[in-house]
């Protein structure tokens, strides 16, 4: 079934190859805010910012996208086939809309997000804010993708999620700039990116393995400059 293989890669891109298990595993880090909404919002709109500030300086039209925080236990209807509900992280292109869970975004700052499979390889440990804003800038990157027309007519996941985390990854050089991170922030980021890593080789949606995720990631991170993240579309 290409057809359906094909809209799944090209309409919901997620995080991960895989379902990730939200909830379980004891080692909790830090206390995620009461909830989580103020804090996605807050990291969405320095993405934002950053976007319209690079897109408008390459003469580009400012992005657009919508958001659903999916609050706990709730399950929202999308245009792409699937419900976004507590273990959410995806960009539906089909609605034009980010989707997370706020159950998910809590276990990913609280470092108890279960079933990564880089993490259960060994690899990275997803844990902190600054882990959550990798997800939403990578998730936002696939909305950026999808306005520059780069999504039509793929059919590997791979070149879009590792060019994703490298754009998410300018992002965060620019966030830097402007004061953003706390000591740690890069490390936090880098380690998510090991940690959603998988070796599914042979699958359409394989995202890229630990290291060539956070490869990217700093690829983004040192450069500051969505350009250097183009090799990655030819992959
Ligand atoms: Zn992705």
């Amino acid at each position: 079934m290409p057809d359906l293989l094909s809209r799944r890669i090209v309409v919901a891109l997620c995080l991960f190859a895989v379902l990730v298990v939200v909830g379980s595993p004891p080692q909790a880090r830090a206390a995620a805010p009461p909830t989580m909404a103020p804090f996605l919002d807050d990291v969405l709109a320095s993405v934002d910012t950053y976007w319209h500030q690079t897109l408008a300086a390459a003469g580009r039209p400012a992005p657009s996208v919508r958001h659903a925080w999916v609050v706990p236990g709730g399950r929202l209807d999308t245009a792409c086939g699937v419900q976004a509900g507590d273990g959410a992280a995806f960009y539906c292109a089909a609605d034009d809309t980010i989707y997370v869970g706020q159950v998910f975004a809590r276990a990913l700052y609280e470092g108890v997000l279960g079933g990564l499979p880089g993490q259960q390889a060994g690899f990275g440990r997803a844990a902190g804010d600054f882990a959550v804003a990798y997800v939403v800038a990578h998730e936002y990157a696939h909305n950026v993708q999808q306005e520059s027309g780069i999504l039509a007519g793929r059919t590997r996941a791979l070149p879009v999620e590792l060019n994703a985390d490298c754009l998410a990854g300018t992002w965060a050089r620019w966030a830097y700039g402007q004061g953003r991170l706390d000591r740690g922030d890069v490390q936090e980021a880098l380690d998510a990116a090991l940690a959603v890593g998988d070796f599914d080789f042979l699958s359409a949606q394989h995202h890229g393995t630990p290291s060539e995720r956070r490869d990217a990631l700093l690829t983004g991170l040192r450069s500051g400059s969505p350009r250097a993240c183009n090799p990655y579309l030819s992959l």
